[in-house]
């Protein structure tokens, strides 16, 4: 199973906030979406970087309830690993693991962001491909 297979199922809608808006702001937003993660825009740059509720919860720890009111540039992740359509979902799992986050934005082959693959994500498709090949045993076994 690819990357592909899995925007096409769960679609290609990213939300974004720009890196000028506040903590605050990621903070609502993330709430209101229902979503974990939400992809930094700067200007025309696609991607300048990627804010969690992990890195929410970090900052207000860290910097106290002051920290809403400074800007998602400043405590978002800078250096966001991403991963291509045609990359299987083992890769990203590989990923996942290795880098120890659960989002991960993915680039067309123009470099353009096109999708946000999360962890809930991978866990489904695998649930349901681990459910194929239990049903494909279960068919050849009653057949032979
Ligand atoms: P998460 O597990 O995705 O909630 O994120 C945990 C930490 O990793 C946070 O500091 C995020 O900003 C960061 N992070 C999330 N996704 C990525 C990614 N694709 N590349 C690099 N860092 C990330």
């Amino acid at each position: 199973m690819l990357v592909r297979h899995i925007l096409q199922d769960k679609g290609r809608a990213i939300i974004v906030i720009g890196h000028g808006a506040t903590m605050g702001e990621a903070a609502r937003l993330l709430a209101e979406k229902r979503i974990g993660a939400v992809i930094v825009t700067r200007g025309t740059d696609g991607l300048a970087g990627i804010l969690s509720e992990r890195d929410v919860v970090r900052a207000v720890a860290a910097d106290g309830p002051v920290a809403l009111d400074r800007t998602v540039s400043v405590y978002m992740t800078k250096d966001v690993a991403t991963c291509g359509e045609a990359d299987t979902v083992q890769d990203l799992m590989e990923m996942m693991t290795r880098g120890r986050f659960r989002h991960v934005p993915v680039l067309d082959c123009n470099e353009v962001l096109c999708g946000l693959v999360s962890i809930g994500d991978v866990v489904k498709t695998r649930i349901a491909e681990t459910q194929n090949e239990a049903n494909s045993l279960r068919d050849y076994i009653s057949a032979a």
